[in-house]
């Protein structure tokens, strides 16, 4: 006679998009290891036989990739290698119906506030107790924490209060309690994100209370570094950035995106700012905080943007030498208030505009790494590579910054704080060797 043999679900998270959807993707898996699923993060083996795809709706490329993947989880399930594909997130939340008419081979769709609805179809149970608990999928010397969900700014391009809705805080008692959770698991720095961290506090306390969750963080013991992702520059609140210089373990580092720097494509983005108060903010800034590392983030291509944008917008990065800068290309997305005005350059035209900015600032970017030669800064080591350790100092966050290369005679860990003596820079990377361990 024959036995059937009941085989364990095993889930794969396939997470697209950004940090936001990673601490998303964590959270799912907490919950279903917590109902004694197999659960894996952007499984290659194909020893799994139920996919979760965590999708990303920002802008056409990442739509894009987001539907492809879909498709090609499709498939594996047509060819019998998967039983089940769900899909979340942003892409999911925006266009669930017309997904749902278009690929109906994925079992079920979700939106971005429809946790207990997905883990019902896995058969898992929703745990409350489990809340601010994930199974990070970062290395576990670093995590990021999402401090709200939403937006309340109404920018004329951005489609993600579409897809995240309107600014909810998390309250400082239960960040706080994650944080420790989370120091307590090996993490050492501490990467806030939310789509606007200036705004926190203002829905549930009445008031900005960003500096007050900084103080508090500050205090949980152990935690090495906390470094600030996103804030808005219009009625930017200084207190952040006293909270800043109040505590050695809040980098001095700041990712503000500004996204243009022309009045005109200012206006039209519906930004609440003006190029000269952008550059009055960031003297003031700098003032503040000699050294500070400003990261920003910038648009080409928004409608209507002239060859003379760019050359202000270029202007303006001359002046204000940032340390970091990233370049979206502009994306017509519907139901943005911006779908109304003409998408008037070509994609090609756009990525040109994007390429030509990103090598002006390469130039600049290499000039002020050569500064850093012959100085000595603390480094968190975050893996070997290639017989080498990497790791990043507190200017430069996880993935989207510069690299130090770290020569060391004896054997480092990730996690490991490091002094590094600075001897080579290149355009986005430093490069030295260890001076002593500090720790
Ligand atoms: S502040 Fe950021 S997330 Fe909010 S609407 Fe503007 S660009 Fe979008």
């Amino acid at each position: 006679m024959k036995t059937r043999t009941i085989k364990k679900d095993k889930i794969n998270i396939i997470t697209l998009g950004c940090s936001k959807n990673m601490v998303d993707s964590e959270v799912l898996s907490g919950q279903l290891e917590a109902n004694a699923f197999d659960v894996v993060h952007e499984n290659k083996k194909l020893d799994h036989n139920i996919v979760v795809i965590n999708t990303c709706g920002f802008i056409d490329k990442a739509k894009e990739e987001s539907v492809n993947t879909i498709l090609d989880q499709v498939e594996l399930k047509r060819k019998g290698k998967l039983d089940k594909v769900f899909v979340t997130g942003c892409l999911s939340e925006r266009y669930k119906q017309n997904l749902e008419a278009e690929i109906p081979e994925v079992d079920a769709y979700f939106g971005t506030m429809e946790l207990p609805g997905l883990l019902a179809v896995l058969n898992a149970d929703y745990k409350t107790e489990l809340l601010g608990e994930r199974l990070l999928s970062t290395p576990s010397h670093y995590a990021y924490m999402k401090i709200s969900e939403g937006c309340n700014r109404t920018c004329s391009f951005c489609a993600i209060p579409l897809m995240r809705g309107s600014h909810v805080s998390k309250p400082i008692e239960a960040l706080v309690d994650e944080a420790r959770r989370l120091v307590k698991r090996g993490v050492k720095e501490i990467m806030l994100i939310a789509q606007e961290l200036t705004y926190y506090g203002l829905d549930i306390y009445k008031k900005r209370m960003l500096p007050e969750l900084l103080d508090q963080l500050a205090e949980v013991e152990g935690l090495k570094w906390i470094r600030l992702h996103y804030a808005y520059p219009s009625k930017f609140p200084m207190e952040i950035i006293d909270a800043i210089k109040r505590h050695p373990t809040i980098c001095n580092y700041l990712d503000m995106p500004l996204q243009h720097a022309s009045d005109r494509m200012l206006q039209a983005m519906k930004r609440q700012i003006t190029k000269q108060e952008m550059k009055d903010l960031i003297k003031e800034i700098r003032l503040q905080i000699p050294g500070i590392c400003l990261r920003t983030t910038l648009i080409a291509g928004f409608p209507g943007e002239t060859r003379e944008d760019v050359d202000e917008l270029k202007d303006f990065l001359a002046e204000m030498q940032f340390d970091r800068v990233g370049i979206f290309t502009y994306s017509h997305e519907e139901d943005t208030s911006a779908f109304k005005l003409d998408d008037t350059l070509t994609p090609e035209e756009k990525e040109s505009r994007a390429q030509e900015i990103m090598e002006f600032q390469q130039e600049i970017s290499f000039e002020k790494n050569q500064l850093h030669i012959g100085n000595v800064y603390d480094v968190i080591v975050d893996r070997k590579e290639a017989g080498r350790y990497i790791g990043r100092t507190e200017f430069d966050s996880v993935e989207v910054d510069n690299e130090v290369i770290i020569h060391s005679k004896t054997p480092l860990r990730p996690g490991d704080f490091i002094k590094v003596l600075i001897k080579k820079a290149y355009d986005y990377d430093l490069e030295g060797e260890v001076a002593n361990i500090s720790n």
